[in-house]
């Protein structure tokens, strides 16, 4: 799912900020390489991050001090994993979330900002195309198999795609806050 994120045309365009973003604030010279492998991009069709690495290169922006924790590594899968389970990307044991969608402004356990997360309709997307691609064809099934009563059918799954829409949403809003922390989105 992270792969397909990654290509979608929003991400790149997320991308290409970030990278522009990270550039105001990152680049000494040796931390450098970590930066690049990160937003390495083999596509040529990219020339807004060429242009902003060819800066680089020329080293237009190395006179800002960076702080090391600024490219030190930070693991998608775990981050993922954190945020599925709707705990705070960094330490995993702070709850990400302060209602059922409201995302803290930082991390009660190892205070990480949280307020940078854009997760906007991102996770709303994500349920939607779930939901519709698992129940879609289960109603078919059922139809086919059972030839249930319409009142039957449709009360079924209308509760099943509510209970699967409500059970998914604040996971996936979890695990994308949990994406833009590990990629250093958006001020991560
Ligand atoms: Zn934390």
């Amino acid at each position: 799912m992270a792969g397909a994120l990654l290509r979608h045309p929003a991400a790149r365009t997320i991308r290409t900020l970030s990278v522009r973003l990270s550039m105001r604030i990152l680049p000494a010279q040796s931390q450098r390489k970590p930066q690049r492998a990160m937003y390495d991009s083999s596509d040529p069709s990219e020339p807004e991050i060429d242009d902003v690495e060819a800066r680089l290169a020329r080293g237009d922006a190395q006179d800002q001090p960076a702080a090391p924790s600024e490219t030190s590594e930070r693991p998608l899968r775990p981050a993922l994993l954190r945020g599925w389970r709707r705990k705070c990307p960094n330490c995993g044991a702070g709850p990400l979330l302060k209602a059922y969608l409201k995302v803290r402004d930082s991390c009660p356990v190892c205070d990480q900002p949280l307020h940078h997360q854009r997760a906007d309709d991102g996770p709303a997307y994500l349920t939607i195309l779930i939901v519709g691609h698992v129940m879609a064809p289960a109603m078919l099934w059922a139809f086919e198999t059972f030839r249930p009563e319409p009142l039957v059918l449709a009360t079924i799954f209308s509760v099943g795609c509510i209970a699967l829409s409500l059970y998914l949403l604040p996971r996936l809003k979890g695990a994308i806050v949990a994406f833009q922390w590990a990629r250093r989105m958006h001020g991560f």
